[in-house]
């Protein structure tokens, strides 16, 4: 795994668990699970990306991905994987923009 992508997942798992986020309990501790693109092969790029923060009760317990199953637990939450990565890459979208204007004012 390159360096970014370890910084990236870092980020990711910082966020908290995005279904707690959703149920209105942020920041808790998150795992990081890994979305199976559809069609795609081992070794392509941006799969280390393609990650969402999962606590481990939502991630592997019974109310959770593994313990569900993709098709039941986007029924339970009423939302699909790809639009939680969608929530996930737009939440830290906000964090660098933040940043970035900070960094502007410095100039
Ligand atoms: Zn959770
Ligand atoms: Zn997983």
């Amino acid at each position: 795994m390159k360096k970014d992508e370890k910084i990236y997942l870092s980020k990711v798992s910082d966020l908290g668990c995005i279904i707690c986020y959703r149920l209105g309990y942020p920041g808790s501790f998150a795992e990081i699970h890994h979305i199976r693109g559809i069609g795609l092969g081992f070794g392509v790029r941006n799969s280390h990306y393609n990650v969402l923060p999962l606590c481990p009760e939502h991630h592997r317990g019974n109310t959770g991905y593994h313990g569900m199953g993709r098709k039941a637990f986007e029924r339970k939450y009423e939302i699909t994987e790809q639009e939680l990565l969608k929530q996930v890459k737009e939440m830290l979208n906000e964090k660098d923009e933040s940043r970035e204007e900070n960094r502007q004012s410095y100039a």
